[in-house]
């Protein structure tokens, strides 16, 4: 354990030799300054190795994190996901509260008290678990009806749900793409969408670079069965906006279906809270819009909504819709509480909204690039891993969490902590978060 004492610059304590060694991959014992999760995980050196030899040296980077206090993986929460939590902490094994600027339950409906109540009275009625998937026996009434809730939300046909978000993504896309379609997907979109177009061709365009795409749909012109386009409407780890209504225009121009992931965006954008295409006023005209209970609405699970045709087609045909069993009957109940508190509580929304400006301008006037965050999510741009490490363990240890994002996760030019905004925190919180933030960004040399 490093001396808990030392200061933030001290823990990068990164030097020319230093990066020379990682860029020309140590030897001996792994130093996890000089490695990436990326060389333990997909790089093509592990191709060849045995399990016990990949499982080995993944444990030794992960040691060496947690000794050097830059693992910020799996923190321990005892309590619900407030803007104050309480966290285990793993060295002193007591429990501690922190300022929460690590949560995705934007508008704190995980801990509302009808979101909780629903919950607990259709497991009461539908019991604990679902038994068996959509397809079989495990569809059932209160399903139904959060899938007609979500085609009205969206202003779409039909919906239909998923236990996941990335699982819904994945099972979409694999679904839906073959061999002779192509996938056009902004470089920025989360995993999960990246995994559903394993299957199929795809390209992938500049982020919100609508010149970009617009090549690629010139350019892919009838080489194709189908072309879909995948995009966010606000990205996860930038918090930018895509500019939606013109990727409307270019797909429809160029006869392109596109996909719209409206994960970090239901809840927070539109006059009614149903995300970005609402924002820009096409609500309904989206072909596809896909997203996820686990944010926003305050639960687990994701849904995508279309076409009563395109819904049908993904009942039948959608691997991990058939193959997977449904979404809990108190996940349904809660999802179904969200979506009228969006309606009938605006001042939920309009608190975020007060903190969400709050905090950005706190962060700009303090100097940090934030890109251009536009939403409940702020990436404070540090440019380099070592210090986004130690940059997190310093806030950690000031009672604040935050998220970091390193390679692979994003280029390693373009790493950064990433900051989310909730409507439960107070300004007092905030205020904390952004002064040990600053001090500790200027002893790091990144403001
Ligand atoms: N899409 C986007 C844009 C996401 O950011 C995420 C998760 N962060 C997902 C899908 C997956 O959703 P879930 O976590 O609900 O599985």
């Amino acid at each position: 354990m490093l001396d808990q004492s030392e200061n933030c610059s001290s823990r990068v304590a990164t030097t020319a030799h230093d990066e020379h060694d990682r860029r020309t991959k140590a030897t001996g014992p792994i130093d996890s300054r000089h490695s990436s999760l990326h060389e333990f995980l997909v790089a093509s050196q592990q191709d060849s190795l045995a399990f016990a030899e990949r499982f080995e040296q993944l444990s030794a980077y992960v040691d060496d994190l947690v000794r050097r206090r830059h693992y910020h993986y799996r923190r321990v929460r005892t309590g619900g996901s407030a803007g104050l939590a309480r966290l285990l902490d793993r060295d002193s094994g007591r429990v501690v509260e922190v300022i929460n600027l690590a949560s995705n339950d934007y508008l704190d409906l995980s801990r509302h008290p009808a979101t909780i109540a629903a919950s607990i009275a259709a497991t009461q009625r539908y019991g604990a678990g679902t038994s068996a998937s959509p397809a079989a026996i495990g569809n059932t009434d209160l399903h139904e009806r959060l899938e007609r809730e979500l085609a009205a939300f969206t202003n779409c046909e039909a919906a239909l749900l998923y236990s996941s978000g990335f699982g819904m993504n994945c099972g979409v896309l694999s679904a839906l793409l073959r061999r002779n379609d192509l996938a056009i997907v902004d470089s920025c979109v989360h995993g999960s969408v990246m995994e559903g177009c394993r299957g199929a061709p795809m390209r992938t365009f500049a982020h919100n670079d609508l010149d970009a795409l617009e090549r690629i749909l010139v350019r892919s012109r009838s080489q194709y069965a189908n072309r879909l386009v995948v995009v966010e409407g606000v990205y996860s780890m930038d918090g930018d906006l895509a500019p939606l209504a013109d990727i409307v225009r270019l797909a429809r121009r160029h006869d392109a279906m596109l996909m719209l992931d409206e994960a970090h965006s239901t809840g927070v954008f539109g006059a009614r809270g149903r995300g970005t295409a609402e924002h820009f006023g096409i609500l309904g005209g989206v072909d596809i819009v896909a997203g996820t209970f686990s944010k926003s609405l305050g639960s687990v699970g994701g849904f995508v909504a279309g076409s009563r045709r395109l819904i049908r087609y993904l009942q039948m045909a959608s691997r991990h819709y058939v193959f997977s069993a449904s979404v809990l009957p108190s996940v349904a109940a809660s999802v179904l509480e969200a979506l009228r508190i969006l309606d009938d509580e605006p001042s939920i929304r309009e608190r975020l909204w007060r903190n969400v400006e709050y905090f950005g301008r706190g962060l700009r006037a303090l100097g940090f690039d934030i890109g251009a965050s536009a939403s409940a999510i702020f990436p404070v741009m540090v440019r380099d891993d070592l210090k986004v490490k130690a940059l997190c363990s310093c806030l950690y240890d000031d009672g604040i969490v935050v998220t970091p994002v390193v390679f692979p996760g994003v280029p390693e030019k373009q790493s950064r902590i990433r900051l989310s905004v909730t409507s439960g925190l107070e300004p007092k919180q905030m205020d904390h978060a952004l002064e040990r933030l600053a001090h500790h960004a200027k002893a790091l040399q990144i403001i």
